[in-house]
């Protein structure tokens, strides 16, 4: 037996279409499956209608020694071409986009349209580079989407399934020259060349895997949500006490410089609830937070910790800093005016400010100690910082502003600041 012989019994070109069209099938029965359950869930409904569109192409087409020409080719290439078109539609969708439906059935109408050249009719090497263009411009616009899709959502597998949509875009286009160069797809004697079918092979693989990319994709969205909500306070968007604490203890546990901690608290704050409502309160915590979020540097971690309660960590900032730091916040949040149904509210804070030198502290003394001030604080009128460096301090910044011993059970040195 000669060697293209046995390779012909390994890759037979029938026997690879059907397990392409099973396996697709199986994939268009989950996808269909998913958005019958969740019918939210679009991009799982458009792979599905893609999936029966490729199989319902690859078996015409598959059939054509066997069915006439214009059932075969002229409407098997269609249904095919209107099957990646929907597949790039997929991607579309999962990425929020509204799908182009004029440029998905592009191909299967440009397919139509040249059915009756007779270059179209009567060659098999014009149809190959027909099908690879149209086949490989959707799967690299598929890549296209999934990458610039990273920007707005980073997710792990974005990369893979890029890479795998490219891969398969570039195994559409690699059948151009083969076609052009090596042989034609199919010879007189109605033998598959041998390139054809391997490509082809690769490129059932390469379909089932751009498939199961998108299902990757979900995947990472729906546990990036579940993260992000695990992490998020629901109303202010900022870190929860959760993710304020992961973040700071590992900042914290690492040798370094100053850090300080602030923890700013609502004045009065139920008075607002009381008086204007808790809908007022709660449009006064989102301003509250955009405004911390906004003064606060690009380094600091800032978290609400609950209620009217928000923590802040300043990594690098000394005793001096940090209450010039919070002081300006504390000032700044008293000019805010917060417009809410016609009218202005307004709120005052009062921050409590704990500073760690070169040595490492614990977040739990580093916070116990903020606290402490914010007590302070409140016990000392409101509206006012109060800040004490904690042992182990830079020299320089120490000793200014009237320091006094303050802290109770905590030993520092506490900074005071009324409003003018
Ligand atoms: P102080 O100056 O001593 O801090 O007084 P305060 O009124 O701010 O403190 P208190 O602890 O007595 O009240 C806090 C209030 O914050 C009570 C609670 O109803 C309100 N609160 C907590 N979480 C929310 C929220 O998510 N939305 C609204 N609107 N109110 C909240
Ligand atoms: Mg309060
Ligand atoms: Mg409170």
């Amino acid at each position: 037996m000669s060697r293209t012989a046995i390779l012909e019994q390994f890759l037979h070109l029938p026997t690879i279409m059907v397990v392409y069209a099973l396996g697709t099938l199986v994939v268009a029965i989950i996808s269909l499956g998913i958005w019958w359950h969740d019918r939210s869930n679009k991009a799982s409904a458009m792979l599905g209608l893609a999936s029966v569109a490729g199989i319902v192409g690859a078996v015409l087409h598959g059939l054509r020694l066997v069915v006439p020409f214009w059932l075969s080719t002229g409407l098997g290439f269609p249904i095919a071409f209107a099957g990646i078109g929907l597949f790039w539609s997929a991607f579309a969708v999962f990425e929020n986009r509204r799908p182009n439906y004029l440029m998905a059935f592009a191909g299967a109408l440009l397919s139509l349209a040249i059915y009756p050249l007779p270059l179209f009719q009567d060659s098999t090497v014009f149809r190959a580079v027909f099908a690879a263009v149209i086949f490989g411009t959707y799967n690299g616009l598929a890549a296209w989407e999934v990458y610039r899709g990273g920007r707005r959502e980073p997710l792990p597998s974005r990369a893979l399934a890029c890479g795998i949509n490219l891969g398969h875009a570039l195994l559409w286009l690699a059948r151009i020259p083969f076609a052009l160069f090596v042989a034609p797809p199919v010879d007189a004697q109605e033998h598959y060349a041998l390139w054809f079918v391997a490509l082809s092979l690769l490129s059932a693989l390469s379909n089932m895997f751009g498939m199961f990319s998108l299902a990757m994709l979900a995947r990472d969205r729906s546990e990036r949500r579940y993260r992000i909500a695990a992490e998020t306070d629901a109303l202010t968007g900022l870190d929860n006490r959760r993710s304020f604490i992961a973040k700071t203890e590992a900042m914290l546990a690492r040798p370094g410089g100053p850090s300080a901690m602030l923890l700013c608290d609502l004045d009065h704050f139920k008075a607002v609830n009381d008086t204007d409502g808790h809908l007022a309160g709660d449009r006064v915590l989102v301003a509250f937070s955009e405004l911390l979020r906004r003064h606060m540097p690009e380094n600091a971690v800032v978290a609400r910790f609950g209620g009217e309660e928000f923590a802040c960590l300043l990594p690098g900032a000394g005793l001096e800093q940090a209450r010039t730091v919070a002081d300006a916040f504390r000032e700044a949040v008293g000019r805010q005016a917060i417009p809410f149904e016609g009218r202005t509210l307004s709120v005052t804070v009062s921050i409590g400010v704990a500073v760690k030198g070169e040595r490492i502290a614990p977040l739990d003394l580093l916070l116990a100690s903020a606290d402490t001030m914010l007590y302070l604080a409140k016990a000392e009128g409101r509206n006012c910082v109060r800040a004490m460096q904690l042992p182990g301090a830079l020299a320089a910044s120490a000793g200014r502003g009237g320091a006094s011993d303050q802290a109770g059970a905590v030993a520092g040195r506490t900074l005071h600041s009324r409003p003018a």
